[in-house]
């Protein structure tokens, strides 16, 4: 705690439980905003961090970013030092979503307030959340797959159990495709999550699936576009990229290609600009000791999360440029550069 408070260079020693904010606001100093990620790995978190920092900086205040790649000790370990070196506030995307509940206690201690990025943290006392509307990302895959594919025999391959997210993703796709698994129109064949969202994993489980059921597959919902990359490659393996739709997420330029020359149906585009600019603002103004206004509440087993959930859109070849293109997520140039 005197560590803590020295290094801030505040002057207060901070107490169990005492608001941290209120002692930023006093001492005059620049406000710094901790942010400990999960990964750069996919292409959406480097944009995440840009935009995210550029937008806490054009705030006037200050940000440390760490990344824990995929290590949940290293991001506990992470976290605890953007404690020590005095953050004022900390924006957590957790690699896993019930092991970081123990840095939101530690930063609580030394009263500095959580926010959860994207991704929420489970059973613990998460001060906001700000991310996409995930079941719904969930439902537009299933939805736009079913358009291709209204009958036969599916393939669910999801991402990371450890990932809240996932879990809202498959929520979301099974909220379209039980009804109709009820109705004898669809069968579910093969469900199950890919660790840590690697791509390796999603092919794996897309080869067990085709194999366990003789290639005799009509659907793939893939949950990003990572996994789809991987289900793709397996798919591809057996002659059937491009006969068999496959959904995505994350907008990457990958799967865009994929999608224009026809080997991937669909992907989930959600605007990281949008989510940096909400949980940075949120950040700031948590820090300054403002109150935030949310719309909405989401359990996470332990307390209701204020929470700012944004609208994610779905992505086909038929919207791309009125999508991704228009809103310079990527260049026209770079996503159509494989098709002659
Ligand atoms: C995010 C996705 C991302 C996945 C893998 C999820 O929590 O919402 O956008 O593809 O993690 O990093």
């Amino acid at each position: 705690l005197v560590l803590a408070s020295a290094l801030t260079g505040c002057g207060v020693v901070s107490s169990g439980g005492e608001d941290k904010s209120s002692q930023a606001k006093e001492d005059g100093d620049k406000i710094v905003v901790g942010f400990s990620m999960d990964t750069l790995k996919e292409e959406r978190w480097q944009r995440d961090k840009d935009l995210f920092e550029a937008k806490v900086k054009e705030l006037g205040a200050e940000v440390k970013t760490l990344a824990a790649n995929g290590d949940d000790a290293a991001q506990l370990n992470q976290a605890e030092q953007l404690i020590s070196e005095g953050v004022d506030v900390l924006v957590v995307v957790p690699h896993n979503a019930e092991a970081t509940a123990a840095i939101v206690d530690k930063a609580h201690k030394e009263g500095i307030k959580v926010i959860s990025y994207d991704r929420l943290i489970k059973n613990a006392d998460v001060d906001y959340y700000v991310s996409f509307d995930n079941v719904r990302v969930g439902e537009m895959q299933a939805k736009e797959i079913v358009k291709q594919a209204p009958t036969g025999n599916y393939v669910y391959i999801g991402g990371a159990d450890t990932d809240n997210n996932a879990h809202l993703f498959r929520e979301g796709a099974m909220n379209v495709l039980k009804p109709l698994e009820e109705k004898g129109d669809i069968k579910i064949v093969y469900d199950q999550f890919s660790k840590d969202w690697k791509p390796e994993e999603a092919l794996k489980n897309m080869e067990n699936a085709l194999t366990a059921n003789k290639n005799n597959i009509q659907a793939v919902i893939a949950a990003n576009d990572g996994t789809a990359g991987g289900a793709i490659q397996a798919l591809a393996a057996q002659g059937l990229a491009g006969k068999i739709p496959v959904s995505g997420q994350d907008a990457e330029l990958a799967a865009l290609q994929r999608i224009v020359e026809g080997t991937q149906t669909m992907t989930v585009y959600k605007p990281i600009h949008a989510i940096a600019t909400k949980a940075a603002e949120i950040a700031v103004a948590v820090a300054k000791g403002e109150k935030i206004e949310t719309d909405q509440k989401i359990p996470n087993g332990k307390i209701d999360v204020p929470s700012v959930l944004l609208d994610p859109i779905a992505v086909t070849k038929e919207n791309v440029l009125d999508t991704v293109i228009k809103d310079g997520f990527h260049k026209l140039e770079d996503v159509y550069q494989n098709v002659p």
